[in-house]
């Protein structure tokens, strides 16, 4: 199990977005996402954007 900071988590949310990260990492992201008050809304705010612009990069 991984335990993300915040700071951490921001830099792996495009990729984890983009679906490039391991299972694990995935998984630590997904966790902390769901008990975070910060990096919850954060994320659907990123998924949002990129379903309207339709890609990242
Ligand atoms: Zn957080």
């Amino acid at each position: 199990m991984i335990d993300l900071t915040c700071q951490e988590l921001v830099e792996l949310l495009t990729d984890y977005l983009d679906g490039a990260l391991d299972a694990e990492t995935k998984q630590g992201v997904a966790d902390h996402c769901a008990i975070c008050g910060g990096c919850g809304p954060y994320l659907e705010q990123l998924r949002q954007t990129i379903a309207v612009l339709g890609r990242l990069r």
